[in-house]
C-alpha cells in the first residue's frame, strides 16, 4: 500500500480509537504514525494498544512508527474552594504551603517556581485562561496581581513562561514512563516542556539509541535555545497546545513556520500538532478555517500533521485522518506547493550523503525517474534524501526494522523492510522488484539508486547508480 502524498499523519491513540478494528481503520485511512500520550491512561492500556497496532502492522505488511509522549513536569496549584473567582486588578498570592485557597490566595506546592520568579513575570493558570503579573517574591511566596480574571479551580496547571524552572527534563513519573516505553521497543518519544538542550541530551542518554527523541517546543526559552536543541534532538513537535498558552496565541503561526523551517535546514523530521482539526472531535466536518490550517503546514513542509482529540476522543477519528489524508493530497497536487517547496530549498553540507542526496534528487528530476531508492541501515540517508525534499518519491530500503519504523514519520518516505544489497547487480534487481511490487514503477522506469560500498557496511553512502526497471536480471554479468 503506498501513500498519494508526502507529509505524513500522526494520529493519538485514545478511548475512541484503541481497538484493533479502530487503529486498522485510521491506518487505512491514512494514519502512518501512533501517539500514545503518558498523561492519559495505564501502562496496562498503552500497552494493549502498542501491541495492536503491532498486530495491524504485521498484518498489513506496513512499518508504522509508534511515538510515546512524555507528560513532562506539571506544575500545579492546591486546593481551591468551589466557586473562587478571581477579580481582575486585585491582589493574589501563592503560598509554598497554604489550606484550601480562595479568591485572596491558594497553595502552589512547588518551590522551584519561587526560586526563580521575579516581579515583573507573568504566571499563568488553567491553560492560559487566568492571568497573574508578579509584584513581590520570597522563598515561599510570591505576591500577584490578578491581570484576567475568572474562576479558579482545585488543581489547575500552572505555566511560568519567563523564567527557566530548575526542573528535571524528566519527572519521576516520566522516568517510569520511559523505561516502560523503551520495554516495548517504541520508535520515537516525545519530551515534554524542554527548555534547554541538555534537556534532550538528558533523555537521549538513558534512550541510548533505544528510540529517536522528538523534542516538543513549547516554552518560549526552548525558542532561544532552538538551534542547540535541535543539534541534539532527532526530531522536533511545534506543540500549538503550550505555545499557544505560554505565548501571545498570535505568535504561534509564525513560530510554527520558524520552527518548520528550523527542522527541514537540520534535516529532522518536524511534527505540527494541536488543534489542526479540532471542530471534527464533534462533528463530521471540519471548519474551513481547520482544512486552511492543515494545508499551511503542508504547504510549509512540515513532515507530518498531528491529530489528537479528534484521534484520541472525537465522535469521528477515521474521518478526521481520512480529511488529512484529502487536505495533504490536494495541496501537494497544486502547482503552488511544489513552488512553496522549492522556494525553501535548503544548501546541502558538505558531506558525502548530502552530495550524493543532492544528485540523485536532481538527477532524478532530469530523467523523471519513478523514485530515489535509498539503501540505508539508520536511516540518516534517507533523512537527508528527505531533506531535499524532491519532486519524485523516496524508497527507503533497509535491513533494520526500527529504521523503517523511525522514517515512517519523515517527508516523502516509503520505507521498506528488506536485505541489504550484496552487490552492484543485487543491488539494482532488488531496488527494481520492491519499487515494482510496491507500485512505485513498471518495466522501463528509471530509479535513482543510493548505496554505501562495500555493501553492509553502514554510514557509508558513497555511489549514486541510475538503472531501468526489468533491464538487469539474476545471473548477469556485472
Ligand atoms: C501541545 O501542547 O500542543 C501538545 C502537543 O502537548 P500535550 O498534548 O501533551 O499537552
Amino acid at each position: 500500500m503506498r501513500r498519494n502524498r508526502n507529509v505524513k499523519v500522526l494520529a493519538t491513540l485514545g478511548p475512541a480509537s484503541s481497538s484493533e478494528e479502530k487503529i486498522r481503520q485510521l491506518f487505512e485511512a491514512g494514519a502512518d504514525a501512533f501517539r500514545l500520550n503518558m498523561s492519559h491512561g495505564a501502562h496496562d492500556d498503552v500497552r494493549a494498544m502498542y501491541e495492536r497496532i503491532r498486530k495491524v502492522e504485521a498484518d498489513l505488511g506496513r512499518p508504522i512508527a509508534v511515538l510515546v509522549d512524555l507528560q513532562g513536569p506539571k506544575l500545579r496549584v492546591g486546593k481551591v474552594a468551589p466557586g473562587t473567582e478571581l477579580e481582575n486588578g486585585q491582589p493574589f498570592r501563592l503560598n509554598l504551603s497554604h489550606g484550601t485557597g480562595d479568591a485572596s490566595a491558594v497553595e502552589l506546592p512547588h518551590r522551584e517556581i519561587f526560586d526563580v520568579i521575579e516581579p515583573g513575570h507573568t504566571l499563568l493558570l488553567d491553560d492560559g485562561k487566568l492571568r497573574l503579573e508578579v509584584t513581590k517574591t520570597g522563598d515561599d511566596f510570591a505576591e500577584t496581581r490578578v491581570v484576567v480574571g475568572g474562576p479558579l479551580t482545585s488543581n489547575k496547571g500552572v505555566n511560568v513562561p519567563d523564567a527557566i524552572l530548575p526542573v528535571p527534563a524528566l519527572s519521576p513519573k516520566d522516568r517510569r514512563d520511559l523505561d516502560f516505553a523503551l520495554s516495548m521497543d517504541v520508535d520515537w518519544v516525545a519530551l515534554s516542556f524542554v527548555q534547554r538542550s541538555a534537556d534532550v541530551a538528558e533523555t537521549k542518554k538513558i534512550v541510548a539509541g533505544r528510540a529517536f527523541v522528538m523534542a516538543k517546543i513549547e516554552k518560549p526559552r526552548a525558542l532561544d535555545h532552538l538551534d542547540e536543541i535541535i543539534e541534539v534532538a532527532d526530531g522536533l513537535m511545534v506543540a500549538r497546545g503550550d505555545l499557544g498558552v505560554e505565548l501571545p496565541v498570535e505568535h504561534v503561526p509564525a513560530i510554527q513556520k520558524s520552527i518548520t523551517r528550523a527542522g527541514r535546514r537540520a534535516g529532522k523530521p518536524v511534527v505540527v500538532a494541536t488543534q489542526m482539526l479540532e471542530s471534527m472531535i464533534e462533528a463530521p466536518v471540519p471548519t474551513r478555517a481547520e482544512v486552511s490550517d492543515v494545508a499551511t503546514a503542508v504547504f510549509d513542509g512540515a513532515d507530518a500533521v498531528m491529530l489528537s482529540g479528534e484521534s484520541a476522543v472525537g465522535d469521528y477519528p477515521v474521518e478526521a485522518v481520512a480529511m488529512m489524508d484529502r487536505v495533504a493530497q490536494s495541496v501537494e497536487h497544486d502547482e503552488q506547493f511544489r513552488t512553496a517547496l522549492d522556494a525553501g530549498r535548503i544548501e546541502p553540507e558538505t558531506t558525502t550523503a548530502d552530495a550524493i542526496t543532492l544528485a540523485a534528487r536532481q538527477v532524478a528530476e532530469t530523467l523523471n525517474a519513478a523514485a530515489i531508492v535509498c539503501y540505508t541501515a539508520s536511516g540518516s540517508t534517507g533523512l537527508r534524501a528527505s531533506r531535499e525534499r524532491p519532486d519524485v518519491p523516496i524508497l527507503v530500503l533497509t535491513p533494520v526494522a526500527q529504521t523503517a519504523r523511525r522514517l515512517a514519520l519523515a517527508w516523502g518516505v516509503h520505507c521498506v523492510q528488506t536485505e541489504d544489497a550484496s552487490s552492484f547487480l543485487d543491488m539494482v534487481i532488488r531496488a527494481s522488484r520492491v519499487a515494482e511490487r510496491e507500485e512505485f514503477a513498471v518495466t522501463g522506469d528509471r530509479l535513482v539508486i543510493t548505496a554505501g560500498v562495500p555493501f553492509g557496511t553502514p554510514g557509508r553512502t558513497n555511489v549514486l547508480r541510475i538503472a531501468t526497471v526489468g533491464t538487469e536480471r539474476p545471473g548477469a554479468q556485472e
